[in-house]
């Protein structure tokens, strides 16, 4: 049966936003707090949510070679719809007079270098990749302080793509740190302090760069079936797998709508249905659970749906429909959030409904849910029944019945309920 979205009386469109320009990009200057904060190199540090890409643009005619500019760009994002760094920039210099100016000689070039605090999302690499295509006098050189999301399949093939492209894409040395102090921070007297760990976290994070560049050769080659099969077995990332059921005391813990104290994992029980002969089948369902150090667990199905449902031979089958159910313990972060809904927006077969226990959120994630609901999911809190349904369907329960915990109808439920509401109607 299609689950209804549970709207509340006062429901309306959300009113769209006329777009203004972003009204600090590009930044001349980074302040010392800003670079320290979002360039430190350590693999996952907490908070560090926005990207900062420094850039400098190089000009050469008839042998010589020049500054053009150089600047900061930040991601756009709250009330206009969220731009990542990379794709600002590409708009602001597709703009610039020196990049417009047309019957450029064959000598005459560009060199762009991007100092970036994160590496680029798959969505930015794939726009850049084709930027690159289309404007051949551009090279790119693109420095991370990070990786971002390194052990995504797709997050590696975003990477291979640039480098296939032929941009340079590596990892900042300290010395490059230390450049971009001199050229981008704003505090000229106070020297670089070198922060512990910089050293070794750049060779650590370089190696894992070159791994990830590296199996660009085998992709390239055609894949044989063993090689296939001989890639998964070595590959650092191996696609995330979901398990059957989780324990009664697991999913009591974890899905509780009452207090979020200590609940820092998220899970997510799924279920997928096939449309066939007129109907919706029962097709696979499973319990995911955040990766430690890597994605989340939203990003985890999307990786194993790709890899076992969407493309099981590497042939996609976009005629076929699936219907895909969540029931999540925590509603999706932003970054989740915007990656599902760019996946829905390319995968039209795919219908969603997502059910959460509890919200997470924070100004952004209240976006992510709104993108959400615009790239066509259904997002709800999850109410007294559906508890039931994933107690029957994703808990060993041993024949034992659900037990609803005090208040689960009267107030959890509905309080977040109107909350939601007001956050994707209001
Ligand atoms: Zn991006
Ligand atoms: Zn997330």
């Amino acid at each position: 049966m299609q689950r209804q979205r549970r709207r509340g009386p006062r429901a309306r469109p959300r009113q769209h936003f006329t777009p203004v320009p972003w009204p600090r990009n590009p930044m001349r200057w980074l302040s010392l707090d800003y670079f320290y904060f979002h360039f430190t190199n350590w693999p996952n540090p907490k908070g560090r949510n926005g990207c900062y890409l420094c850039y400098q643009v190089k000009r050469t005619q008839e042998g010589l070679s020049w500054d053009v500019g150089t600047g900061v760009f930040e991601n756009e994002f709250y009330p206009k719809k969220p731009v990542h760094t990379e794709i600002c920039f590409l708009n602001w210099f597709k703009t610039q007079q020196a990049f417009l100016a047309q019957n450029l000689s064959r000598e005459e070039n560009y060199h762009v270098t991007w100092f970036m605090s994160w590496s680029p999302c798959f969505q930015c690499a794939r726009q850049v990749v084709a930027f690159l295509r289309d404007h051949k006098h551009v090279q790119l050189s693109i420095f991370a302080a990070r990786l971002y999301y390194s052990r995504s399949p797709q997050y590696q093939q975003g990477l291979r793509s640039l480098q296939g492209a032929g941009a340079q894409v590596a990892i900042m040395t300290p010395a490059d740190f230390a450049f971009c102090w001199d050229i981008f921070v704003d505090d000229p007297l106070r020297p670089f302090r070198y922060w512990k760990g910089i050293y070794i976290n750049s060779c650590s994070l370089s190696k894992s760069l070159e791994d990830i560049l590296r199996s660009s050769v085998v992709v390239a080659k055609e894949w044989t079936a063993e090689m296939q099969q001989q890639h998964r077995n070595q590959d650092l990332t191996p696609v995330p797998r979901p398990r059957p059921r989780i324990k009664p005391k697991t999913f009591d813990f974890n899905f509780q709508n009452i207090d979020s104290y200590g609940r820092k994992s998220t899970f997510l029980c799924f279920k997928v249905e096939r449309w066939e002969n007129g109907s919706f089948l029962g097709y696979q369902k499973g319990v995911f659970r955040n990766q430690l150090y890597s994605d989340h667990a939203e990003l985890c199905f999307l990786d194993w749906f790709c890899d076992v449902v969407l493309s099981p031979d590497e042939i996609p089958c976009p005629d076929v429909q699936y219907r895909v159910t969540w029931y999540i313990s925590w509603s999706p972060c932003f970054e989740c959030a915007e990656q599902v809904a760019h996946f829905l927006k390319e995968n039209r077969n795919v219908d969603l409904c997502i059910s959460a226990a509890r919200l997470y959120y924070e100004n952004e994630d209240v976006q992510g849910l709104r993108d959400l609901v615009d790239a066509g999911a259904q997002v709800a809190m999850m109410a007294p029944e559906d508890f039931k349904y994933c107690w029957d369907n994703f808990v060993y329960h041993w024949g034992w019945r659900f037990n609803y915990w005090n208040n689960i109808c009267q107030n959890s439920y509905y309080i977040l309920q109107e909350k939601l509401d007001e956050i994707l109607w209001d």
